[in-house]
């Protein structure tokens, strides 16, 4: 009932070779996959219309960010329309480094969810905890927290271009994984936020996002609100990437 989806979020790393390399074997892989996966490639802006061109429709292609204005006088920008317009389907909404480097809040992600619903975009939100405020006891509140702000605009039919993305930040880069457990304990509480807001939670895919790696990828995936993943370092290697796809 839910979608699967697996996304690599190359985050500013890639070149023309690898969009060559990686992406076309990810390409001819996914095609003999039988397991219903969804995959997305989101590297950087100005290499998804290579993506693009290179996924052949068999593959979808995200941006990892969009400006918070429609259009306009913002240099260095770019807009919901502009993806679209660029073969993209996805974008990344709200990933903790845009939150920690450059101070994107709730609202600010809130805004540009509804930006990009409206350009006709799916939204994958991150959300996710610090190890502080996971060692404080305080992770389930502040992930509902984000959830819950970071989606208050949308509403309808809208629900079905939404994902979230549970990525625990002091998992992120580090090599630490949640354990399968705790992970599919956050998801199930995710989706009880997401029911509570009046979104049809059982349609709506959580993917989880860690150091997810093709070793511990299968038991992730096993959990049964657990619907995929946002990787990151293991998107770039093109053996580890298939593996991860496979595992779903
Ligand atoms: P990681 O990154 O897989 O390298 O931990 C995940 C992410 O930031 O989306």
């Amino acid at each position: 009932m839910r979608r699967k989806i697996v996304a690599g979020n190359w985050k500013m790393n890639g070149s023309k070779d690898l969009v060559t390399t990686l992406v076309g074997s990810v390409r001819s892989e996914v095609a003999s996959l039988d397991n219903g996966v969804e995959v997305v490639i989101i590297p950087p802006a100005i290499y998804v219309r290579d993506v693009a061109d290179k996924a052949g429709g068999e593959l979808s292609v995200g941006v990892q960010n969009i400006g918070q204005w429609p259009s306009g006088a913002y240099t260095g920008e770019i807009s919901a329309g502009m993806a679209v317009d660029q073969g993209c389907q996805f974008a990344l909404v709200g990933h903790s480094e845009r939150r920690q480097l450059f101070g994107e809040t709730d609202e600010l992600v809130a805004e540009k969810v509804s930006l990009l619903l409206k350009g006709g975009l799916r939204a994958v939100v991150c959300v996710g905890e610090t190890l502080e405020q996971r060692e404080a006891g305080r992770a389930v509140d502040v992930v509902a927290g984000q959830v819950r702000k970071g989606l208050a605009t949308v509403t309808g039919d809208q629900w079905s271009q939404i994902v979230v993305a549970y990525e625990p930040v002091w998992a992120i880069g580090t090599g630490k994984t949640a354990t399968a457990e705790d992970a599919q304990a956050m998801h199930a509480e995710i989706r009880k936020v997401l029911a509570d807001m009046g979104a049809p939670a059982e349609s709506v895919s959580v993917l989880y996002g860690g150091s997810v790696k093709a070793d511990n990828a299968a038991a992730l995936f096993a959990q049964p609100d657990i619907d995929g993943g946002l990787i990151g370092g293991a998107s770039l290697v093109e053996n580890d990437f298939i593996s991860i796809c496979r595992a779903m």
